[in-house]
C-alpha cells in the first residue's frame, strides 16, 4: 500500500473510534480508522462469550450525539447482549456511511512523532500513514491479560480467553470445561456455560461481589417515557457522580435504622444492578458504610448457594465495589448444580497447565476446553503495546513505567498530537464509558478545530500539569474506599504493572474541568513549542 496521507488517523473502530470519524469527517478533517479486528465493534467485537451483555442499562449505554438515532433504536432487553450492540455499531456504521474510511485487518505497528515535520508517522500491518494528529481509540478493557502458568503452550484441548473469544459460537455441550478467574466476564460466562457443559470446574482466587441484574425484555412504558424526554433524562443521569442513573441518593447508610437500611438494600438489590452502590451517599467513602452494604450481600450470597461451605467460599471478603461490581444473571445459583464445582486457588494453587487439563492442589482436571477469564492489562495496555515515539524517540510504554500520567486523559507530555479517548485520569472506566467518549470525541474535535481556525500545528500537555492531575486524581481516590484493594483500577493486577489508581472519581467536576479548560484557550496544553 502506498503512504497515505491523512489530517487524523484514529486508532479502533469501536463507539470511540466511530464516533470519532463521524464527527471529524463532518468538521471537514480528512480521516480514516484502522482497526486490527476484521471487523468493527471494539470490546463488543471481541467480548463474544456466552453471557456477554452490558451491564448499564443500554437506553443509557448508547450515544446521545444524534436524536434521530436514539429515538429511532429499539433495544430489545433492559441490559442487551453483546450481539445486539454489535448490530446497533454496525447500523451507526451504515447510518452514518463510515465504512468507506475504515481499513480492517490493520494493525499498527508503530507510530513515531516527527517533530520536524509536525506529523505523525504511522506504521500498520498494511502500509505507512502520515497523520498531522493521531487519536488512540482503542479501549481501556482490550488487552487481554493472559497469566503466565506453567505448560500453558502445552494445551492440547480449546484454549479460550473471554476477551478474545472466537467469532463463530462455541457450544460446550458434553464437555468438561474449566474456567479461571471470577470477574465480570466470568460472572456472566459461568451460569450460560454451566447449561451446556457436562461439568463446569470454576477455578476462583478471590471471590466478587456481584448484583443480580434483573434482565428483563425491554418495558415499552420505561422506553417510551425516556424517549420523550431523552436529553432531559442523559443530562440528569451525567449530573450523577458516575454518570449513571440512580446514583444520586444524598442520605447515608451509617445513619439509617437497620430496618430502613435492609429494606433499602433489598430494594436496591433487587432493581438497581450496578446502582446498588448508589443505596446510600456513604457506600464508597466510608469503611463502616461499606462494610454495612458489603455484609448485605454475603448475607445475600449465603441464602442462595445450597452448600454452606461453598457460599463461604462465594463471600467476598473486601470491601463492596473497589474492585469493579459485578453484575449477574444466576451467578451464585449456578453453584447449586450438580455439575459445577468451585475449586479456592487459594488453597489449591495452579501449580501448572497440562497437554489434557491442569493440576491445582495436586488434583488433576482432565477438561475439553480451559477458558481465560482473567482480564485486561487495564486503561494502559492497548496504547504500552504498541511501540508509540513521541519527542526524542522517547517511548511511552518506557514513559508510563512508573506510573501512566496524563493531563485529563486527554494529553499525554511528549507526545504532541496524540490524544487518548478515555484515557488514565478521566472518569472513563468509573462512569458510563458511552457519554463519557462521547464527550471526549467532543472535546477532541473542538480542539483540532480550533487549532485550525487559529492556526496552531501543535498542542502538547506539560509534564508539571500532568503530574498536578495525577496527584489529584489520586487525592480524590484517597477520600474514597477505592484503593482499599487490588483491582484493575491501580494495576494490581498485572505484575509489572506500577501501582497507581487511575480513573477520576466524579462525572460533574471532571466535566466542569474539561469545559473550563476548552473555554481558556486550552489552558495547561501548549502549542507550537520550539524545541
Ligand atoms: P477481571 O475483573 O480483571 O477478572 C479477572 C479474574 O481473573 C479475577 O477473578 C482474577 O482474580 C482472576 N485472575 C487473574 N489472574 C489470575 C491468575 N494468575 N491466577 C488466578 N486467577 C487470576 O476481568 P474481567 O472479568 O474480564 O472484567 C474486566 C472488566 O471488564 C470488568 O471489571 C468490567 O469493567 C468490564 N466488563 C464489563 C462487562 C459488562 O459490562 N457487562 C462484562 C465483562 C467485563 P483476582 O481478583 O484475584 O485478581
Amino acid at each position: 500500500m502506498s503512504l497515505r496521507k491523512m489530517d487524523v488517523l484514529v486508532v479502533g473502530a469501536g463507539f470511540s473510534g466511530l464516533y470519532l470519524l463521524h464527527k471529524l469527517r463532518s468538521s471537514g478533517f480528512s480521516v480514516a480508522v484502522v482497526e486490527k479486528a476484521d471487523q468493527l465493534g471494539g470490546t463488543w467485537h471481541w467480548n463474544r462469550y456466552p453471557g456477554a451483555r452490558c451491564d448499564i442499562p443500554s437506553l443509557q449505554y448508547s450515544y446521545q450525539f444524534d436524536e434521530e438515532l436514539q429515538q429511532d433504536w429499539k433495544w430489545s432487553e433492559k441490559y442487551s447482549a453483546q450481539p445486539e450492540i454489535l448490530e446497533y455499531l454496525n447500523h451507526v456504521a451504515d447510518r452514518f456511511d463510515l465504512r468507506r474510511d475504515i481499513e480492517f485487518n490493520t494493525e499498527v505497528i508503530s507510530a513515531t512523532f516527527n517533530e520536524e515535520r509536525c506529523l505523525w508517522e504511522i506504521k500498520t500491518s498494511k502500509g505507512d500513514v502520515e497523520a498531522k494528529f493521531c487519536i488512540m481509540a482503542t479501549g481501556c478493557l482490550s488487552a487481554p491479560n493472559t497469566p503466565d502458568f506453567e505448560g500453558l503452550n502445552d494445551y492440547e484441548g480449546q484454549l479460550l480467553h473471554t476477551g478474545k473469544w472466537p467469532q463463530t459460537p462455541v457450544d460446550f455441550t458434553g464437555e468438561t470445561v474449566a474456567i479461571i478467574g471470577t470477574g465480570s466476564s466470568s460472572i456472566q460466562s459461568i451460569p450460560v456455560i454451566a447449561e451446556q457443559a457436562k461439568h463446569l470446574y470454576v477455578f476462583q482466587r478471590t471471590a466478587n461481589y456481584s448484583i443480580p441484574s434483573n434482565n428483563g425484555p425491554m418495558d415499552p412504558d420505561e422506553e417510551a417515557l425516556v424517549k420523550s424526554r431523552y436529553p432531559e433524562f442523559r443530562k440528569e443521569n451525567w449530573e450523577n457522580g458516575f454518570g449513571i442513573a440512580g446514583l444520586e441518593e444524598e442520605s447515608l447508610a451509617t445513619e439509617a435504622s437497620d430496618q430502613e437500611r435492609q429494606e433499602k438494600f433489598n430494594h436496591h438489590w433487587e432493581k438497581e444492578g450496578l446502582g446498588f452502590l448508589g443505596a446510600y451517599a456513604d457506600l464508597m467513602l466510608d469503611k463502616e458504610a461499606n462494610e454495612l452494604a458489603a455484609s448485605f450481600v454475603r448475607g445475600k450470597v449465603k441464602e442462595i448457594v445450597n452448600d454452606p461451605e461453598v457460599a463461604e467460599l462465594l463471600s467476598p471478603k473486601f470491601t463492596i465495589g473497589c474492585k469493579r461490581l459485578c453484575v449477574d444473571t444466576g451467578y451464585f445459583e449456578a453453584f447449586n448444580r450438580d455439575n459445577v464445582t468451585l475449586i479456592d486457588l487459594n488453597t489449591n494453587p495452579i501449580d501448572k497447565i497440562t497437554d489434557d487439563g491442569l493440576i491445582a492442589g495436586q488434583e488433576e482436571y482432565q477438561v475439553d476446553s480451559l477458558i481465560l477469564a482473567t482480564g485486561f492489562d487495564a486503561m494502559t495496555g492497548a496504547m504500552t503495546r504498541i511501540d508509540i515515539k513521541g519527542r526524542k524517540g522517547i517511548s511511552l510504554k518506557e514513559q508510563w513505567k512508573d506510573g501512566a500520567k496524563s493531563y485529563l486523559g486527554l494529553g499525554i507530555s511528549n507526545f504532541p498530537n496524540l490524544f487518548t479517548v478515555t484515557g488514565p485520569g478521566s472518569p472513563s472506566v468509573l462512569s458510563n464509558m458511552v457519554p463519557s467518549l462521547e464527550l471526549h470525541v467532543e472535546w477532541i474535535s473542538q480542539c483540532i478545530e480550533w487549532m485550525r481556525d487559529n492556526n496552531k500545528t501543535v498542542i502538547e500537555s506539560t509534564k508539571a500539569v500532568e503530574e498536578e492531575w495525577m496527584i489529584f486524581v489520586n487525592e480524590v481516590a484517597d477520600q474514597t474506599v477505592y484503593k482499599s484493594c487490588n483491582s484493575w483500577y491501580n494495576g494490581s493486577n498485572i505484575d509489572e504493572k506500577a501501582k497507581e489508581f487511575l480513573p477520576f472519581i466524579g462525572v460533574p467536576p471532571y466535566t466542569e474541568k474539561i469545559t473550563e479548560v476548552a473555554e481558556q484557550n486550552y489552558q495547561g496544553f501548549v502549542f507550537d513549542k520550539t524545541n
